[in-house]
């Protein structure tokens, strides 16, 4: 296995970045993660958007034009034999002498990473079909969620609280009772025949399989309603689920101690996984 690492391909054992790196000592940094499947890039072009957005917010100069990392990102997945899997991107502010305001982006370059990995699409698959469990966790993060930053410690530990109780996933609840979204993905709930989120403008990340998510339900004529629930809501609705570039469309089927629907996988949510790769953008690797 090679990973990029600033300008090389180096042995997956040997790649390092500097100690002084302010992704390292200050979580100065961002990252995208896309899916890989069949030998095809799904939805890059959003992705790679996102993350010019993201890098633009904290003023970190972006590493290379979107054609070159494009290059980068299929050469790294081609290196490694990657067929199905994910690409994961990380930028930081560069390696400097640990001071909190930034260095001068003319002598410090930012950090780039690209790492491939190989996952068998098979254990996705059986983790939908059986359904995920949700454990609700007290929203902690900082008001800046919409930038995808690799500061992602409450994540961790909301996520860590969710394996302890035997869940795949933590909801974050704000003060009023309403899901913001999940540790690493965006939360929906169908309500009747609308399938419900909560507005990107405040309180999660504008997730990329969210927004091509309801470009499939424009294209199907599904009722959409963009709007806050509260976790009470999400317990007594007909489906719920959660959208990732890793989890696609994965049903949730108990939130806390409450079986959302019958307790197993929605009819909606299912059916949908299955459409959405014949409608999300793709690049042949
Ligand atoms: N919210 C958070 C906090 C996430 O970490 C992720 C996954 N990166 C998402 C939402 C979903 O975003 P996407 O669909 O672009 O993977």
């Amino acid at each position: 296995r090679v990973v990029y690492v600033n300008g090389r391909y180096v042995p997956y054992r040997d790649a390092s970045v500097h100690v002084e790196d302010r992704g390292f000592q200050f979580a100065d940094g961002v990252y995208e993660v896309c899916e890989v499947r069949n030998g095809r890039i799904i939805d890059e072009s959003r992705h790679l958007a996102r993350m010019r957005r993201s890098l633009k917010e904290l003023s970190i100069s972006f590493p290379m034009a979107d054609a070159a990392l494009r290059l980068v990102m299929g050469e790294t997945l081609r290196r490694n034999r990657v067929r199905n899997g994910l690409v994961y991107l990380q930028v930081t502010r560069g390696a400097a002498k640990r001071e909190f305001t930034f260095p001068d982006p003319d002598a410090v370059a930012p950090t780039l990473v690209v790492i491939a990995r190989s996952v068998d699409p098979a254990i996705g698959e059986a983790v939908a079909q059986a359904g995920i469990r949700i454990v609700s966790v007290p929203e902690n993060r900082w008001a800046r969620v919409d930038i995808k930053t690799i500061g992602l410690l409450p994540n961790v530990l909301a996520k860590m609280a969710a394996k302890t109780a035997g869940a795949r996933e933590a909801w974050f609840v704000d003060r009023d009772g309403f899901v913001t979204e999940g540790g690493s993905s965006n939360a929906w709930i169908i309500v009747g025949d609308a399938l419900v989120t909560r507005h990107a403008e405040h309180g999660i990340l504008r997730g990329v399989t969210r927004t091509t998510l309801l470009d499939l339900i424009a294209i199907e004529g599904l009722r959409f309603e963009e709007r806050q629930f509260t976790i009470d809501e999400a317990k007594t609705a007909r489906e719920a689920f959660v959208t990732s570039a890793t989890t696609i469309l994965t049903p949730v089927v108990q939130i806390d101690d409450t079986p959302v629907g019958d307790g197993k996988p929605g009819d909606i949510v299912l059916r949908l996984r299955q459409r959405f790769h014949d409608i999300a953008e793709w690049r042949s690797l």
